[in-house]
């Protein structure tokens, strides 16, 4: 009934998350506030981690994606789960280092890295650096050559696949300012490139199609076209790629309707492919790689607001506003996401009106869900916003000057914050 395993109803009808009352917890920790269950994050991470075992006999690494939710404590977890980390920037690379996260196990990412950013990962021993284009191919080597150290290089590849979701978050096709692409011969190039610097170790190579993607065959697809790349390379240089990431990109529920795979399922599939493949192009299987972000803590979040005035526009509609908006959720204004939303207090009652579910930011854009069921609503009741574990903390911002919020976890009936909510002081910290 519910997008996560999660979430539920108590004997006062009111929406629990890891078994805890999330009235009790709006109160203790105030609204806006975002909640996450670590037991079912738990779970996630040991659904990836088991199937690299079961399917690949553990010669792969899933790497959380931490830009869906990047904090000390997401690292931590992901840490004790036997998890690798992808980082995507100085900021979050910081984290992971402040977090103590092993640094062999964080691959870095990005289309345009700085020189810092690369200067960081290397002195602090990053275990991967993928490299997106030629110009960082360059500085990098400069960088590992002033040091005269080897750095363990992947490839980013842009596989020529199309999928099906939105477009911002479609990487795979050759319009796309991420990676080296197939079809043009670039990628070989890079390949030969690196092959040739004297101190890059190219390991492997990498893909990902996109995000929120439904379908299982774009999996497949990926995984047997990078195959048939890696006996081309191997034909035309005489060397074979060790390593190969998949990316991530698996979808998640975000309504009730929404029917994704199992992620065990994506893996298995994904892996029958892969070993056929590489047997029909006579090469080893490479140690794999998986990178999943939202599938990991997506549907395992949600928001908490409160609702503050309900606007009637007789025969348009009714917006109901919250103490929030797109400044912690900018993924309606940005793809026109949608997120079922209920009321927390009345978790019980028959959805029975349909509203506008509306921001406190001065943008008639700011919207969090539109024309959705909800319960009837007062001033004062709690809304809780589903599916907002990933890409809602880590996408927020102080638009109006309004202080991110806390977000709290919640393990075995206990409630504690793992990002404390911002003051005003905080706000202006940085001010002159
Ligand atoms: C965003 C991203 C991911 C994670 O995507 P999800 O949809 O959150 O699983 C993985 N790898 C790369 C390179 C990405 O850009």
């Amino acid at each position: 009934m519910f997008v996560s395993d999660a979430l539920n109803i108590n004997e006062k009808g009111h929406l629990t998350i890891g078994g805890l009352d999330t009235i009790d917890i709006a109160e203790e920790f105030g609204t806006p506030c975002y909640v996450f269950d670590e037991n079912q994050i738990r779970d996630n991470c040991r659904a990836f981690v088991s199937s690299i075992d079961e399917n690949y006999d553990g010669k792969g690494l899933v790497c959380y994606a931490s830009k869906a939710f990047c904090c000390k404590e997401m690292c931590r977890i992901c840490d004790e789960e036997r998890m690798g980390l992808d980082v995507v920037s100085g900021g979050e690379l910081f984290t992971a280092i402040k977090a103590g996260f092993p640094m062999g196990k964080v691959i870095f990412h990005g289309n345009n890295k700085t020189k810092d950013e690369l200067l960081m990962a290397v002195q602090n021993n990053v275990g991967r650096i993928i490299v997106d284009n030629f110009t960082e191919l360059e500085m990098l080597e400069d960088i590992a050559a002033e040091k005269n150290i080897k750095v363990p290089v992947l490839l980013r590849i842009k596989p020529g696949i199309e999928v099906h979701t939105h477009e911002f978050i479609r990487t795979g096709q050759i319009d796309s300012k991420f990676g080296f692409a197939l079809e043009t011969g670039e990628a070989m190039d890079a390949v030969k490139h690196t092959l040739n610097t004297k101190h890059l170790e190219l390991r492997g190579l990498h893909c990902h199609i996109g995000s929120q993607v439904f379908e299982i065959d774009p999996f497949k697809l990926a995984g047997s076209v990078m195959a048939k790349f890696i006996r081309q390379i191997r034909d035309e240089t005489g060397v074979e790629m060790q390593e190969l990431n998949l990316g991530g990109g698996f979808g998640i529920k975000y309504l009730t309707t929404d029917n994704p795979e199992k992620f065990y399922e994506y893996v298995r599939c994904v892996s029958v492919v892969l070993k056929r493949s590489c047997e029909e192009y006579g090469i080893k299987l490479p140690f794999v790689l998986f990178e999943p972000g939202r599938s990991i803590v997506g549907a395992e979040g949600i928001t908490l607001y409160t609702a503050g005035v309900v606007k009637k526009i007789p025969g348009i509609r009714t917006y109901v506003s919250i103490d929030g908006g797109m400044a912690d959720n900018p993924r309606y204004i940005l793809y026109q996401a949608q997120h079922e939303i209920m009321c927390a207090n009345k978790a019980g009652w028959e959805k029975d009106c349909i509203i506008t579910l509306a921001g406190k930011c001065c943008e008639s854009g700011d919207l969090i869900a539109e024309n959705s069921p909800i319960q009837r609503i007062e001033v004062g009741d709690i809304i809780a916003v589903l599916s907002t574990g990933a890409y809602n903390y880590s996408m927020s911002s102080n638009y109006n000057r309004l202080p991110r919020p806390a977000a709290v976890m919640v393990k075995d009936g206990v409630a504690r914050e793992i990002i404390k909510r911002e003051t005003y002081l905080d706000l202006i910290r940085n001010d002159i």
